[in-house]
């Protein structure tokens, strides 16, 4: 089996899980405690969700806070659903190709919702208009479909010129490039090697949010419930590997790229070739049946459009937003590669792939 769906989520690493056992059971049996108890097994606990916030913190730009959340979609619902103008019913911009968090989160707030348009290549004008009056804008760095890394640093000075709260779904961007600066800004600890389950808003001091989950006044007021001290340490290793393996995880999946773009020379790439993240190849074939090809290829562990529309059976909608037909979007796949893909791993794949897109020749 050979895994290349690393958009959908990433294999633990092995220092994530190191540091998530102390706090499962432990060698002596006290990794148990309740982080908000206020005896000593309860302080270890609250010391170790301290220390995995602040390798968190470290991710994001100086100047900011971090909750701890159960995934990354109720990050993006706490800032956009919490958030002073939302609540008020104020004017909402968003990217046209956002994660279903984003979108479906936005339409079902009271005000009104601007999809900004993409182009092309999947991405977007940093003078696209904004709406008049709007209060929050959302806009990914990194799209989890096609890859594309959009212009956060331009669209955030935009929003705050207009006024308005910048919220960045951040998920497939953190742990593999500086993140951008903006108001408000959701990840999610197993993209980047750490365990499902538990992910993190990151709010710029002085914005004031509401909770969604109100009851024993957990961080900071903002999400009760207890904290699970071994998914926050988990987070908190790979955060702090990411971090320090940046630069050679960045030039690995360089490398992974250049020859995957040999190995399919033949297909047409999806999204900007240039403004990506190297580890998402979004390519198509014409003709090409992807439900077929998944299940001859069925070593190999990819996807057709996105992890989260590809069971829908319909085309992908952001492949539809870039303008791709829909044959072009039904007969596109997505490859996603990182850390811990070899070469080999990828030549093999490849072949097995292109073995199985020839029989349908
Ligand atoms: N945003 C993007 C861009 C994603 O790729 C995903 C997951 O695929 C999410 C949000 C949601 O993340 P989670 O599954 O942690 O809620």
């Amino acid at each position: 089996m050979i895994y290349l769906d690393y958009q959908a989520t990433t294999p633990l690493a092995p220092e994530a899980r190191e540091a998530m056992l102390r706090w499962l059971d432990g060698p002596d049996g006290t990794g148990f405690g309740n982080p908000h108890s206020a005896h000593r097994l309860g302080r270890r606990a609250e010391a170790a969700v301290e220390l995995a916030r602040d390798q968190v913190a470290a991710l994001f730009p100086p100047g900011g806070r971090v909750i701890f959340t159960g995934t990354a979609t109720e990050a993006i619902n706490l800032a956009l659903r919490g958030s002073e103008p939302a609540r008020a019913g104020k004017p909402l911009a968003i990217g046209a190709i956002e994660h279903s968090a984003v979108l479906d989160t936005a339409l079902d707030l009271p005000g009104e919702t601007t999809l900004l348009p993409v182009d092309r290549e999947a991405l977007l004008d940093p003078q696209v208009p904004l709406p008049e009056g709007v209060g929050l804008v959302s806009v990914m760095q990194v799209n989890n479909e096609v890859g594309t890394v959009q212009p956060i640093a331009e669209l955030y000075a935009r929003a705050k010129a207009a006024g308005a709260l910048f919220v960045c779904d951040a998920v497939q961007a953190a742990g593999k490039m500086p993140l951008a600066e903006a108001d408000m800004i959701a990840v999610s600890a197993h993209k980047f090697h750490g365990p499902k389950g538990i992910g993190a808003l990151w709010i710029r001091d002085g914005i004031a949010l509401h909770p969604l989950i109100t009851g024993g006044g957990q961080e900071q007021g903002l999400r009760s419930g207890t904290l699970s001290p071994a998914l926050c340490a988990g987070m908190g290793a790979a955060a702090q590997l990411a971090l320090a393996r940046m630069e050679q995880d960045a030039a690995h999946v360089a490398l992974l790229w250049d020859r995957a773009l040999e190995l399919f020379s033949g297909w047409r790439l999806n999204g900007s070739a240039d403004r990506r993240y190297k580890g998402n190849l979004n390519i198509r074939r014409e003709g090409l049946d992807v439900g077929r090809l998944m299940s001859d290829a069925r070593e190999v562990m990819f996807s057709a459009g996105s992890a989260c529309a590809s069971e829908s059976g319909k085309p992908s909608r952001i492949l539809s937003a870039i303008g791709l037909t829909q044959a072009e979007a039904r007969g596109s796949i997505r490859l996603g590669f990182g850390r811990y893909t070899t070469l080999s791993e990828l030549e093999q794949a490849a072949d097995m792939i292109k073995d199985a897109a020839a029989q349908q020749e």
